[in-house]
């Protein structure tokens, strides 16, 4: 069963499925325009002040992090943007923009035309402090590949 992602203006456009990067991954189904809007990336959203809070147990693994140190974890009420996988060579981008709320969203764009059948991806640029980059190995497989996906 393929997870499909809603709301989108029109019909259907992507979906996600089994990826040859990892795990799951989020598809054209038809072909995007560049700059078209793929969603915003949603989940709960911790300030920097209640990071203590967040249950320890949990893993980063769909915790993205805004410029006003708002941190948004998508396995608390993701959507399917959360299954966007990294690439080195992306073609989409996460922006920061403003909702009309005041809120400021994640938004995912495609950076150029992508045909149909194509995997959507960004680059994560992980921020994994003093970590080890290789820890965080990249299966991109693209030509400039920078093998994790740490900065
Ligand atoms: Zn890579």
């Amino acid at each position: 069963m393929n997870a499909v992602l809603t709301p989108l203006a029109g019909a259907v456009a992507v979906e996600v499925r089994p990826s040859t990067i990892h795990g799951e991954g989020v598809f054209a189904l038809r072909s995007l325009p560049p700059g078209w809007r793929v969603g915003v990336y949603e989940g709960r959203r911790y300030g920097p002040e209640e990071l203590r809070e967040r249950p320890p147990e949990r893993e980063m693994t769909y915790v993205f992090g805004l410029s006003d140190g708002t941190l948004i974890d998508a396995a608390d009420g993701g959507n399917a943007t959360r299954h966007i996988n990294h690439s080195c060579e992306p073609n989409c981008q996460a922006n920061e923009e403003m909702a009309d709320d005041g809120e400021l969203d994640i938004v995912i764009r495609t950076k150029r035309r992508i045909r149909a059948g194509e995997e959507l991806s960004i680059d994560y640029r992980l921020d994994v402090g003093g970590d080890d980059p290789a820890r965080y190995v990249c299966r991109c497989g693209s030509a400039r590949c920078r093998g994790t996906m740490a900065l």
